[in-house]
């Protein structure tokens, strides 16, 4: 993981760890191998019962059936919980099963089958909390939430975004108080270029076990059952915890789902292995001031806009470059606060219509998508401050500007900023042919 997610997750540990000292408990944090640790750690303190979250991941499937095997050969117990998910993706793959491929709409009826997830936590009291202190208070010390240097994460790079419980409480809290904001909120009509997220801005959160998405499905139902009239999935809040079920429950069942290769529900495309042009995209130096904006902000703060991951996604893939989807996953798991795997190989292979998606004929334009929202560039002139004396008409296309407005910009282009990498009329009418190549040959 890259250096903003490690930052956000020390946060986290912090905040945690400060949490449950107000409660007379507290956190120790080992580090290191699980299983040498476990093993270490099982006699020394005479631990009983070790207790994790259910995931998907096949790192994690595998890590679950290692400390499986070791607590029969130790003598402790293992505690499974589905917590990061709604419900058990088991129980909606048995309600399925005959009826493969899974669609959204197919989906959401086998969760109407199933009803509201459960809660199945109960709330711990303070009791709970002081029986769970260390016998020993100098272990505090010893087992403290590790410092950034500690781990030689470069310290320049911390995101605007706080980690913990605290600050996702905060913020979720926030966005609940507009009772009609969150009962009409339909996702495509949000803003991928405003300055501060039009959307929730809870995914790091989610992503990082600091709120539980539980807590939000449920204060949700509650103001959705005051409003009159409220949006629906698969445009409304609850509908965009939904696609993250969905993608949670496709990936545990789908082989190789991060991958092209040996993943049956993807398209097999030949895309080019282009290492210069992949660069200029991580590195926000395409030429097109959307997209370097776009991937600028992602790199600073670790969360863009649904919307805007879809304008670089697209131009990286079917629209202009014609790189895989594995590349840009690769970045985002390294850039993004909320990288998950089902989630991001998902929406990765959507939006380079390698599965889920087929509309494969609607290419964004990395001009004039961003121009929608904001005519002004506000945007681009925050993130790419090279570019922010281009006028309004300039802004998205600086290119085009003279040589005389470029000097009186103070940027020329070609100079202090790169010229357009790809024409991309031509790039993306050539791409589209051969999509739709790909899809006759695959389709007969
Ligand atoms: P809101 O719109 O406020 O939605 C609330 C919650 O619903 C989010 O926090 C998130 O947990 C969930 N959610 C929203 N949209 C989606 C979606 N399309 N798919 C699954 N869950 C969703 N999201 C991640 O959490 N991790 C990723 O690694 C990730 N990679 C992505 C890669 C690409 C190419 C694309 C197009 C999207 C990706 N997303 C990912 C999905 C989505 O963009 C983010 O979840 C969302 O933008 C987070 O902002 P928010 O919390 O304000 O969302």
């Amino acid at each position: 993981i890259g250096a903003l997610r490690w930052h956000f997750l020390l946060q986290s540990l912090e905040d945690l760890q400060k949490n449950l000292s107000q409660l007379g408990s507290c956190l120790l944090v080992i580090q290191g191998e699980y299983e040498a640790l476990l093993r270490d750690h099982i006699q020394k303190w005479n631990i009983t019962q070790v207790t994790l979250d259910a995931e998907m991941e096949p790192f994690y499937k595998e890590m679950e059936a290692n400390i499986r095997r070791l607590g029969e050969e130790l003598g402790f117990e293992v505690l499974s919980l589905v917590g990061h998910s709604l419900y058990d993706t088991k129980r909606i793959l048995e309600l399925n099963s005959g009826t493969p491929p899974l669609t959204y709409k197919r989906f959401l009826h086998i969760l109407s089958l199933l009803g509201d997830p459960e809660v199945p936590v109960r709330n711990l009291t303070a009791e709970d909390f002081q029986r769970c202190r260390p016998p020993d208070p100098g272990l505090a010390e010893c087992y403290r939430v590790p410092l950034p240097v500690d781990l030689k994460i470069p310290l320049e790079s911390i995101s605007p975004w706080r980690g913990g419980e605290t600050e996702g409480l905060q913020r979720l809290e926030q966005h609940l108080t507009d009772q009609g904001w969150v009962a009409s909120f339909t996702k495509p009509r949000t803003i991928p270029n405003s300055l501060l997220p039009s959307t929730t801005g809870l995914s790091p959160y989610f992503s990082m076990g600091c709120l539980s998405v539980r807590t939000f499905f449920y204060r949700l139902s509650n103001i959705y059952a005051q409003a009159k009239h409220h949006s629906l999935p698969p445009v409304s809040l609850q509908g965009q915890l939904l696609w993250r079920e969905f993608f949670y429950t496709v990936a545990s069942a789908t082989p190789n789902f991060t991958k092209m290769a040996g993943n049956p529900i993807c398209l097999q495309i030949s895309w080019y292995e282009d290492a210069e042009r992949l660069h200029k995209w991580k590195t926000a130096q395409t030429g097109f001031p959307w997209i370097d904006a776009i991937m600028t902000q992602l790199r600073q703060e670790g969360w863009i806009h649904h919307l805007a991951r879809h304008a670089v996604a697209c131009f990286l893939t079917r629209g202009d470059l014609w790189i895989s989807w594995e590349e840009g996953m690769k970045v985002f798991e390294e850039l993004l606060l909320d990288a998950d795997y089902s989630i991001n190989a998902g929406n990765w292979m959507w939006l380079s219509a390698s599965a889920f998606f087929h509309q494969y004929t609607r290419i964004f334009c990395p001009v004039r998508f961003g121009k929608r929202t904001d005519p002004e560039g506000q945007y681009i002139r925050k993130y790419l401050p090279i570019l922010k004396n281009f006028s309004s008409k300039y802004i998205y296309e600086p290119w085009t500007a003279s040589e005389e407005e470029q000097k009186q910009a103070g940027c020329i282009i070609g100079q202090d900023y790169p010229f357009p990498m790809v024409n991309h009329k031509e790039a993306s009418d050539h791409n589209l042919q051969l999509m739709k190549q790909v899809r006759e040959e695959q389709h007969r």
